[in-house]
């Protein structure tokens, strides 16, 4: 099994608090398609003889590309990797991008999974984030996807916005329940520096939200999906059950990746590589016919560091036995010990085989997982 990243670095206007790769998006996106296709051709070996089961169109905003370019993109992907019949592929749209006749035009492209970014049901929350569409936009938007035929569809929000009240909050969560949505990724903001919030911040005209309100819009997330029969299968991630995100999930479970495009990263069991964050350079490189790229090797240490990393954040939490086997006794003996006292303080339960954060571990995770991250050189 395999995934293919393909990050779309163009976006209309800037959001406040966005720390991805993106840079204003030009009239004509025909030459950075070509390059995208050139990059797929040159590194079509990366994955070995993987099947491909998930394609993920990121950015940026992919709904920037036309449903045509979207297209050829997939069946090139198809003509040169070995990709299943019934692979996962994604979509994030921006909702001011979705008419009638491109949901319809994207129904034949292949694409069967679609990522909105809504963010918030409140004008002002829209406003304050410097997003381009507002909340009847979106709204619009998912009737006009469901009505185009797509079945698995999923949202994200934000929370922890300066000055929102749990009571907004539940609003949101709520309004979204309202539609057939399958899955929701909600995203607790995180001022980044270097980001037009993180400016204002440092002018001291922005501040993050107390701790006791983050952590009462936490528990109405937690409250309210589990009601509406969503699985919180990630700390950031709620899906209907056969709903979970494919793509994602590989991610947790080190499945490689490939990932084309600017910025984009890729995976192969054994080390991590980059490519550049500079659309200029991309297509210079397309023209030279090489892609230059940052390349980390993984030893043991950093793949176990990477694991905990990502498994102590989904509900199937760190697999005892799988750490035994790849680890070895060192490295089990190394998280046994040290879950003792988080599982004495009921900041972690063993299931099974597993251990798992509970809802309480989860609001501290990041302090947890740090603690778990194995020092060292080897
Ligand atoms: S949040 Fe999305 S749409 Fe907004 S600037 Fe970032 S990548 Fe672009």
């Amino acid at each position: 099994m395999a995934g293919i990243y393909i990050h779309i670095p163009y976006c209309r206007k800037l959001c406040s608090y966005c720390d991805f790769y993106h840079v204003i998006a030009p009239g004509n996106t025909d030459a950075f398609v070509s390059a995208l296709l050139k990059e797929a051709e040159l590194r079509k070996d990366y994955l070995g003889k993987e099947e491909v089961s998930t394609i993920y169109f990121g950015g940026g905003t992919p709904s920037l590309l036309s449903a045509s370019d979207l297209s050829g993109i997939i069946k090139a992907l198809r003509a040169t990797f070995s990709v299943e019949e019934d692979c996962e592929i994604t979509a994030e749209l921006n909702p001011d991008d979705v008419t009638g006749d491109y949901a319809s035009a994207l129904a034949d492209t292949g694409i069967n999974r679609i990522s909105m970014g809504v963010q918030s049901w409140k004008d002002s929350h829209l406003k304050m984030l410097n997003r381009r569409h507002n909340s009847a936009q979106a709204a619009n938007a998912l009737e006009t996807l469901f009505r185009a035929g797509f079945e698995n569809v999923t949202i994200d929000l934000i929370y922890g916005l300066p000055g929102m009240t749990t009571s907004e909050w539940a609003s949101n969560i709520d309004f979204s329940l309202s539609f057939a949505i399958r899955h929701l990724s909600a995203y607790h903001l995180t001022i980044e520096a270097g980001t037009v919030f993180g400016k204002m911040r440092e002018k001291g005209l922005l501040s993050e939200i107390e701790e006791e309100e983050s952590t009462a819009q936490f528990n109405t997330l937690l409250e309210k999906t589990e009601d509406a029969g969503f699985i919180h299968y990630e700390i950031s991630n709620f899906g209907k059950p056969g709903y979970f995100s494919l793509h994602n999930s590989n991610y947790w479970k080190q499945v490689p990746y490939l990932g084309l495009g600017p910025s984009a990263h890729s995976y192969n069991g054994y080390s991590r590589q980059w490519n550049l964050k500079d659309v200029k350079k991309y297509l210079g490189s397309a023209r030279k016919g090489n892609f230059p790229f940052e390349l980390e090797e993984l030893n043991s240490r950093t793949r176990f560091n990477e694991y905990i990393m990502t498994s102590l954040r989904t509900m199937w939490g760190i697999d005892l036995e799988y750490v035994e086997r790849v680890f070895e006794k060192e490295g089990y003996d190394y998280i046994v010990n040290l879950s003792g006292k988080f599982r004495e303080y009921g900041l972690m339960r063993q299931e099974k085989k597993n251990l798992v954060l509970t809802n309480q571990g989860i609001l501290i995770s990041d302090n947890i997982i740090s603690e778990f991250m194995m020092p060292g050189e080897g």
